[in-house]
């Protein structure tokens, strides 16, 4: 039983493919054609299922108005959502699921071993529970752990006139204290344009910010909106207890998302794949995930840093994103840093992380 049928139950659900039991059910709130389509960012080393459907990709990046650097050995790249998935999941469609429309409230482990997912629409016994619907108890962020909120809006917007360099990315350019704006160009006269803001709660849709800084930054042009979207996405940990040994959390509440940046689509198409190999080996599944040390450490100290003044964590990143090249910051959100390469991250986060703390 899939108790949530979004990004990490279709991967997962793909990974399965070879080995899927005689009945499987996905129980979603939602159906796919009501999901509408956000754009998705993700560094990469490697190749991800996502490269496919990638609208845009860079290996050139600059922080706010630094001059361009090149970021290999990571390459950025967007994709939307819905092309990401709808294929995923018509791939999906000769396989035996049942797609169960109805909102789950609760998962209870049964005296035999198995378990009972409680819904709004009746109640279904599973052997094997792969959840990621973070309402859920155990909810997703931990309460047991410091969380927070990555909130923004997203504008794909067109311009009457060439403005951007469709080569280069533009990353962490202040909006105001609290927020900072992402420029991902797609062609010199179109762009998706995101802002981001961490703190404890959500900031709401704000487009009149983005279109103020672009045109500031591009005062003889004027920008269609295409496209716009909203989204908070939580960040935390992941519950350290599932309801039993076959209850397995997946996707943002296997704490797959950095709580850092927010990234977590790369992570989590690497999860897939690791327990979809597991599975396959008939190998047990670990429920959950505990974040790996010093980066489990790092990313409560930044959480803590957005609940108590949302200002802190840009005040530390923009120390940070000036302070060593960008490929060592892509480096940190990928947990690929030496304990040497962290050094001086550390000494240029230090002021900030003792302000707070005094
Ligand atoms: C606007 C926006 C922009 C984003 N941009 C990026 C980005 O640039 N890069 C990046 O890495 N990540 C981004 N994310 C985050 C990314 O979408 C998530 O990390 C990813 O979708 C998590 O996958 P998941 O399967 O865990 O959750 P989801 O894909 O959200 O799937 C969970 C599913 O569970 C369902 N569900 C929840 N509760 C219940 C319930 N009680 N019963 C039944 N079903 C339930 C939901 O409807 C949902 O379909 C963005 C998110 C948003 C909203």
């Amino acid at each position: 039983m899939f108790v949530g049928g979004g990004l990490a139950a279709t991967l997962l659900l793909n990974e399965l493919r070879p080995a899927l039991p005689r009945r499987v059910a996905v129980l979603e709130t939602w159906s796919p054609s009501e999901r509408p389509p956000v754009h998705w960012s993700y560094w990469s080393l490697g190749a991800t299922p996502y490269d496919g459907f990638a609208i845009g990709a860079w290996r050139r990046a600059r922080v706010a108005d630094a001059r361009p650097e090149p970021i290999a050995p990571y390459a950025l790249q967007l994709v939307r959502s819905t092309d990401v998935l709808a294929p995923m999941i018509e791939a999906l469609r000769d396989l035996p699921i049942e797609w169960l429309r109805a909102t789950a409230r609760s998962i209870v482990r049964r005296s035999d071993g198995g378990y009972e997912v409680v819904s709004d629409a009746g109640t279904v016994r599973a052997r094997w529970v792969f959840d990621s619907a973070c309402e859920v108890v155990p909810a997703f962020p931990s309460p047991r752990r410091p969380r927070a909120v990555l909130s923004g809006t997203g504008l794909r917007v067109e311009a009457d006139q060439p403005v951007f360099d469709a080569g280069v990315a533009t990353l962490f350019d202040p909006l105001d204290e609290r927020s900072f704006a992402y420029v991902l160009p797609l062609s010199s006269a179109e762009a998706l344009v995101e802002s981001a803001s961490f703190g404890s709660t959500g900031v709401g849709e704000d487009r009149a910010t983005l279109l103020r800084y672009l045109r500031a930054k591009h005062p003889k042009a004027n920008f269609t909106v295409t496209h716009s979207e909203y989204g908070a996405i939580p960040l935390g940990f992941a519950p350290p207890r599932t309801v039993g040994p076959r209850h397995v959390l997946i996707g943002a509440k296997r704490g797959l998302v950095k709580p850092s940046a927010g990234y977590g689509v790369v992570r989590i198409a690497q999860e897939s794949e690791r327990l979809g190999r597991l599975w396959r080996q008939q190998s047990p599944l670990p429920p959950s995930r505990r974040a790996p040390w010093p980066w489990g450490l790092l990313d409560a100290g930044f959480v803590r840093l957005a609940i108590q003044d949302p200002r802190l964590p840009l005040a530390l990143l923009s120390r940070v994103m000036h302070a060593i090249p960008l490929a060592q910051s892509l480096g940190f959100i990928e947990e690929q840093l030496s304990v040497r390469q962290l050094a001086p991250l550390l000494r240029s986060a230090a002021p900030i992380m003792l302000r707070k703390s005094r």
